[in-house]
Order: C-alpha cells, then structure tokens, then sequence
C-alpha cells in the first residue's frame, strides 16, 4: 500500500463546464441526484456480482451485496455506500474527473450550440455522478478497488476546478460518496426527505437498500408482474431507472411468454431521440436476464443495431444462469431469443400504428431513422419493418402520411408497380416534370425526403412483390400518352435530337423522344445502374469527387411549343439554340437534382435576356 501525498488534478475542460452548468442553474427537480448516484451504486454492485462469478482473489470478499445510505442533520451530510467494485487511482481520475458519460457530453455540446436555458435542459440529460454538486459544497467519494492491488483512497473535489486525491486507511471496497450539503439543500439530510425520495424506484434497485440501518426496498422484478398489477406510475419511474432516461416512455411494451421461449419482457420506446442532440449512436439499452438475476446488461448482437433506442429487460427462465457472455452470443437460443423479442417489438409498433395513428406519426417523426436503418441493413426482417414506414404521396396532402400496404391497396388497376420520386421537398417534386405522366394515368407517386431514402428503397427493392421504382428511372414504361397536340414531325424530331445530342456533347447519354412528358418541354433521366441524385451527393460529401459529371437520358416533348420553336432555330439562329439547349438540359438537370454547378447557368441565362430584348 503506498502512502503517497495528495495529489491535485485539474477536471477535463469540459467537467468544468458542465459543474458550471449543474450548480448554477436553478434546477427544480434537483432530487435526481439521489436516483444518479444510487444507480451507479447499483451498477458498481452488479459488475461486482459478475465478477465473483469468474474472479477468486477479490479484496473484501464476505462484504454483502448492499448499498447503505447513512443521513447526518447535524453535519448536513448524506453518505451513499456500496460495496460493488470501487475504483482504482486511474479510475478515479478517469471515472470522476472526465467526461465518461455520452449523455453528459451530449449535454455540454446542446449548451455550448445553443444556450438554452439551462434549467430546462438539464432535466432531459443525465448528467450522473456531477449532479451531486446541484446539491453539495464539497463531496469526497472513498473507494477500495475489488482488486487485491487497489488503494485505499479519497477523492475530494468542491466541483469548481479540480479535485485531490489521498490516502484513506481503512476503507473497505466499493464506494462511499459523502456530500456535504449546501445551505439551501440541507433538507436532503433529513432521513423522511430521503426516504420518499428512495421510494419511487428503489425496488427495481436488485440489491438491498438500507436507511440509517434500516432495510427499505423490497427487490422487486416488474416485468415478472401481470400487467394488471403494475400501475402507469410504476412503468415511468422503472423506465427511467432501467434507462437511465430523463423523458418519459413514449411506448411501453410489456409481455410475457411461454412458448416457443419463456420470455418475460418489458421494453420501452423513448419520448426523446437523444440522437437527433448531435451525438454518436446511442449504445443497446435492452438488459438480458435470467430469472431476475442480470446477465448482461448490454448483450451484443441480442437486438439488431437498429432496435438501439428499445429500453428495458428481456428475462428468460431458458437461458444457463453462469455461462461467459462470450460464448452466450454465439448460442442458438440466444439467437432465438433475439429474434422472437425482434419479432415481438415489430408487431407491437405494427400495432400501436393501427390503433393511434396520430401517435405514431409522431413517433415516427423523430423515430424513422432507426425503422429506416432496419430496412436497410436488417435483411431478414425488411418487409416487416417496411410496414411500420410511412410517406406523403402524390394522393396525401401535406403531413399526411401513407403506408406501403395502405399504397398497395388503393394501387390502380393493371399498376404493377410501386412509384417513388425523391426529392427536397413537396413544392419541387410537385413542380417537376416527373409527376404528371404518372398523376395522369391515376398512378401514386410516393415522396422521399431524406438522403437516407435512396438506400432504403435500394435495399427494400420489392414490397408485397411489387417493385419499387423511381420516377426518374429511364426504363419505365408508361405507354404512349393519350393527348392529342400538334406534334413536331418524325424526321424533324430525330432531326433535333441528333443536333442536341452533338450540341450537348458530354453532357447527355442519349437525346430521345419523350413518351412520359406533358406539360414540360424536356426532362433528364437516369440510365439503370446510374447513381442516383442522392447518391453524388453523399459521394461528394466524402469527397470522393473523381466519379465524373452526371451523363443522362434527355428526353424532350415534341408537343411542346419550346421544344417546336428550338426545331426552327437550330437553323434561323443556331447561337441562340445553342444556349437553349443547355439551358432546357439544365432545367432539367436540376429538377432532377442533379445540377451540380451552376455557374455557367447563371451566364447563360443573361445571354439568353440579352438576345431576347434584341
Ligand atoms: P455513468 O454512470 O452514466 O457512466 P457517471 O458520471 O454517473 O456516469 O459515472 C462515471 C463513472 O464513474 C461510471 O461509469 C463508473 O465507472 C464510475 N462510478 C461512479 N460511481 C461509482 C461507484 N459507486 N462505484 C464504482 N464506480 C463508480
């Protein structure tokens, strides 16, 4: 054992931050704090449990498995012990004196972007072990690592700038986290204060509780309950305990099982993607156990990565209570637990879609990226998420939303095929020449929004057996259109688009007749095999730029008074054509979305005015 001398550290920039943040904002719910540091407390214990599973030397061994909360009115402190797995010096340093928690980060970056008023955010955050200085001057934590090795050490720290680290004879393992108590929160060293505070969650706590002695949790596992025994309260507070979330569930899932597993699951969806704050991917938040007992609080590969916002506990009587984690995950009835509970939570959204339709829009408002990232990567299960996506169409109005099932049912007679366009907003895909081919013929056309969408009509590929095709595709066959319209003859036609594909040189693939256009003079269409709009675009961002400018089918209307007039001036004045060809390619181009400079647009369009006023 070393007996070194206090040692002083700096806290990481942006602890310093956040202590800035957490102690001076007026914060109404400071009580949470309570919750934060019983949960690491509970977690410390956990990993301990865990560890006498598969270590033999471990310091302390007979201590029980319990966390010990001690009030002190006089000295205005509270004590919060553990005897779970304590920390090292370098944990210490590491654990207490950065940043560890994404949550917290999540919560500097969203204070630092907009200065939001800080006591209102602070709530959706959890900002763990650093909300004890919302409530404390001075909190000295004295921990012993399980590790025969460890020290026995005292972190102190006023939550200012920095902290010390001593030595701290005697201290058993675990964690003992002593606050000291500021004038205006003195009420937390009041044993009734604690109390009530502790009896919100501290059941779902799996160890024992003791107050000044006295043992106050009965340990309880709610989803082992029948649903009818366990209020609406009770779900909130275990999601917010099991999830260590600051929102309220937005759905809550609760099943029980007997076969082809035994399954007891209770699993939640968040109000708030804390995804969209800006930061990374939020990690698997479903926890596996076997009659009560943890056995992997984030099991990999349990879940597919897109089901990563699910909260909550899968408990299962079949899986062997003291196998290694590592070969679990590579068990067949994992597997199959896995997908049974996969399966579940689709039918359950499937569901809840069906019976509150204004629910789930807006669920699905801040949740389509997740059933998005399904579609595209989960292979086995595409067709059924594919059910729980939703799209304005041609036939929606604005906001309103259709389902791929709902689409398929009012598809037209003879329609084999399933439309899409996707494009920027309503306003340009409405305003583009793609449309009215497919509106006239009483075709649906469903509208994509997001980037993402590409990938995930590529990956979907067919739903219910219907191919999924875009509007901008070149091979799709409408037939001729129906209305009638003085038309540019045949050899005059070819005549053109001979001329425009020389004039346009590199720019187009192929100049034809267009069969889909209407009221458009020309449009650009995608050869099959072509990256589509979005797809540059990604590649652009990667700066992958070598792949070369887009070369399209350009089709043009021989019934259209431009496209007629060009036929005339590509010999009465060759100049002027010559600059509305590129300018019809352009227009096209970039109703499209594939114009991708537009410089020479803007010279050519001040040539064109120059001619024009003569
Ligand atoms: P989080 O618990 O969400 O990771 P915290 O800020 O609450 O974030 O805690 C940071 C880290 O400090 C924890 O991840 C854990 O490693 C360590 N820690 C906190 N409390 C304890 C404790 N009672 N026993 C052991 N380690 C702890």
């Amino acid at each position: 054992m070393s007996h070194e001398k206090p040692t002083q550290h700096q806290f990481q920039a942006e602890v310093g931050q956040l202590l800035d943040i957490v102690t001076h904002s007026l914060y109404t719910d400071r009580e949470i704090f309570v919750r934060e540091l019983v949960s690491n407390a509970s977690d410390a214990l956990e990993k301990m449990r865990l560890l006498q599973l598969t270590e033999k030397e471990i310091f302390d061994d007979q201590l029980p498995l319990e966390i010990n909360i001690t009030t002190d009115e006089t000295a205005k402190t509270l004590t919060i012990a553990d005897y779970g797995i304590g920390m090292m010096r370098d944990e210490l340093v590491e654990n207490l004196g950065t940043i560890a928690h994404s949550g917290s980060k999540a919560f500097v970056q969203s204070m630092k972007q907009g200065g939001k008023e800080g006591g209102n955010v602070i709530g959706q955050f959890g900002v763990g072990f650093y909300s004890a200085f919302m409530v404390a001057s001075e909190v000295k934590v004295f921990t012993h690592s399980w590790r025969n090795d460890g020290e026995h050490l005292v972190w102190t720290s006023d939550g200012t700038t920095g902290y010390s680290i001593e030595d701290a004879p005697g201290q058993r393992r675990g964690s003992r986290i002593v606050l000291h108590l500021k004038d205006d929160a003195a009420e937390f060293a009041k044993a009734s204060t604690i109390k009530h505070v502790l009896a919100k969650y501290s059941n779902f706590v799996g160890f024992a509780i003791n107050l000044n002695g006295e043992r106050i949790n009965t340990v309880e596992a709610l989803w082992l309950k029948n649903k009818s025994e366990v209020t609406e309260e009770q779900y909130k507070e275990f999601y917010k305990f099991a999830g260590h979330a600051f929102d309220d569930p937005r759905y809550t899932f609760h099943f029980n099982a007997d076969a082809p597993l035994n399954i007891n699951a209770l699993l939640f969806a968040p109000t708030q993607n804390m995804e969209q704050f800006g930061m990374g991917q939020m990690e698997a938040g479903v926890s596996l156990y076997c009659r009560r007992v943890l056995i992997d609080p984030k099991p990999k590969k349990f879940l597919p990565e897109w089901m990563r916002f699910i909260r909550g506990v899968v408990d299962s009587e079949d899986l062997p209570l003291n196998i290694a984690r590592e070969s679990m995950q590579d068990s067949a009835l994992f597997r199959k637990l896995g997908q049974v509970v996969q399966g579940r939570i689709i039918k359950f959204l499937d569901r809840e879609a069906a019976d509150d339709a204004k629910k789930y829009a807006e669920f699905y408002k801040d949740f389509s990226r997740f059933l998005k990232e399904g579609v595209a990567t989960d292979f086995e299960n595409k067709e059924s998420i594919a059910k729980l996506l939703r799209f304005e169409s041609s036939l929606t109005k604005e906001d309103e939303l259709v389902s791929l099932p709902e689409y398929v049912a009012r598809m037209k007679e003879g329609q084999k095929t399933i439309y899409y366009q996707i494009g920027p907003s309503r306003q340009a895909i409405e305003s583009g020449p793609y449309l009215e081919a497919f509106k006239s013929r009483g075709f649906e056309v469903l509208y994509l929004f997001e980037t993402i969408d590409d990938y995930v009509v590529s990956a979907l590929a067919k739903f219910d057996d219907k191919e999924l095709r875009s509007v901008a595709a070149s091979d799709v066959d409408l037939g001729e259109t129906t209305d009638e319209g003085e038309s540019l003859g045949k050899e005059e036609t070819d005549k053109l688009c001979a001329w425009l594909k020389e004039s346009l040189a590199n720019r187009v693939s192929e100049v034809r007749l267009g069969k889909r256009l209407v009221s458009k003079p020309a449009m650009a269409l995608q050869s099959e095999g072509d990256m589509s709009p979005q797809m540059r675009q990604m590649m652009r961002a990667m700066k992958k730029d070598d792949f070369g400018a887009a070369q399209v089918i350009f089709e043009i209307n021989p019934k259209h008074t431009i496209v007629k007039k060009l036929s005339a001036a590509t010999d009465s004045n060759p100049d002027l054509a010559g600059l509305i060809a590129g300018q019809l390619l352009d227009s096209a181009l970039l109703s499209a979305g594939l114009l991708e400079d537009t410089h020479d647009m803007v010279g050519r369009v001040e040539q064109i005015m120059e001619k024009a006023l003569g």
